[in-house]
């Protein structure tokens, strides 16, 4: 929830979902939402899915999802799944016996269509083997993949047709008495995926998965989930987010986390403000916003900094945030703090010093949280 009582038009009502878990993550009602992403390694090559796993999780990933496409790859997850730090979901298609080996190996959650794994006996099967190991369900309704009489009956896939899918594997869950599943319905045409997700969200209060599938390289991926992704949580719908991007998995959480981020609904890490550079710039903005991007990496605790290149929007935008810097004239330039001027500071100095600000700050931060915890 991101309300904002000083700023009411920040205010974002989320949809109210059930709340399930995903190993120790909560996803829908209140829980934050969460950021996933997905391996791109070979399954059974552990030592290098296990890296992928941990540098997502440090870009800031609550969980990870691995594909199990084979027997191998479910006695590979066994060992994954012992050394993440974050819940793992398997992905699974078809094969029903992959879904029960991996609920075995210590999957957190499942993503499986059960109307696609066979008759109902090995539906139960699944579901039990889930039962049996704590392991939720993630139902992933795909445009791409519509079962063949859904395809007949709409003639495409459509978000008539998506919808009907989802509601169609939920009733399988809820027939076999399974409640901890959430629902995604990815499209990578926005506007399909759009109105899918709407219509879900008033037919069932399952947490939802929120993606855009397939949805391209860097650049033009993370522009196409913001506008689908972006507009869905801004009207409150989604509970876990993922962004597909053909890039490093690393990337997607960025990605998710500015997308979160942009609407208030979640912070992570230093939030950088800074204008595009002109003429005026009393320092080279672009240079200096890289480095710092990258020097402030290891910094978690949400902040804000306002690297801005001169007087005409510094000192307002250093205003709204922790830490500001502002170019002047003659080589230097103004650091504020909290929001005032502070001290001037020389424009080679300025990176690491703005670092060391940084870092005092999200310390102090840091404190005042424990204390308050404390206090509790
Ligand atoms: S803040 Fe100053 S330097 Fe930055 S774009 Fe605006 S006028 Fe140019």
């Amino acid at each position: 929830m991101s309300l904002n009582h000083i700023r009411p038009w920040r205010n974002i009502y989320r949809r109210e979902s059930r709340r399930i878990m995903v190993g120790n993550v909560p996803v829908g009602g209140d829980a934050p939402i969460s950021v996933q992403t997905m391996t791109n390694t070979a399954t059974t090559d552990i030592p290098g899915t296990i890296a992928q796993v941990q540098a997502a999780a440090e870009a800031g990933a609550d969980i990870v999802r691995i594909s199990v496409p084979d027997q191998d790859s479910s006695r590979a997850l066994k060992e994954i799944v012992r050394e993440s730090p974050v819940p793992i979901v398997a992905d699974i298609h078809f094969h029903y016996k992959r879904g029960i080996e991996a609920a075995e190996a210590g999957a957190a959650c499942l993503r499986i269509n059960p109307g696609n794994i066979g008759d109902e006996a090995r539906v139960r099967e699944v579901i039990k083997a889930a039962r049996d190991h704590n392991c939720s369900i993630r139902i992933g309704v795909n445009a791409g993949s519509l079962e063949k009489h859904l395809l007949e009956k709409y003639g495409e896939p459509t978000p008539d047709a998506m919808v009907e899918s989802g509601l169609e594997h939920i009733k399988i869950l809820q027939d076999n008495d399974f409640h901890e599943f959430k629902i995604s319905c990815k499209a990578s045409d926005v506007f399909m995926a759009a109105a899918a997700y709407q219509q879900l969200a008033e037919a069932t209060d399952a947490p939802i998965h929120l993606g855009i599938t397939e949805a391209g390289g860097l650049t033009s991926g993370t522009i196409k989930s913001a506008i689908g992704l972006g507009q869905l949580l801004w009207m409150g719908i989604g509970d876990t987010i993922r962004v597909s991007l053909s890039a490093d998995p690393v990337e997607e959480v960025k990605v998710g986390y500015e997308i979160l981020k942009s609407l208030g609904l979640r912070h992570r890490g230093v939030n950088i403000i800074s204008c595009p550079s002109c003429a005026r710039q009393g320092f080279d903005v672009i240079k200096t916003v890289e480095a710092l991007e990258k020097r402030l990496e290891h910094i978690k605790t949400p902040m804000s900094l306002s690297i801005i290149g001169c007087v005409v929007n510094g000192p307002g935008e250093a205003l709204m945030t922790d830490v500001g810097f502002t170019g002047g004239g003659a080589g230097n330039g103004m650091v504020y703090l909290a929001g005032k001027a502070s001290h001037k500071m020389s424009n080679d100095k300025m990176v690491d010093h703005i670092v060391e600000e940084v870092e005092k700050k999200a310390a102090e931060i840091e404190a005042q949280q424990e204390a308050a915890e404390a206090a509790e």
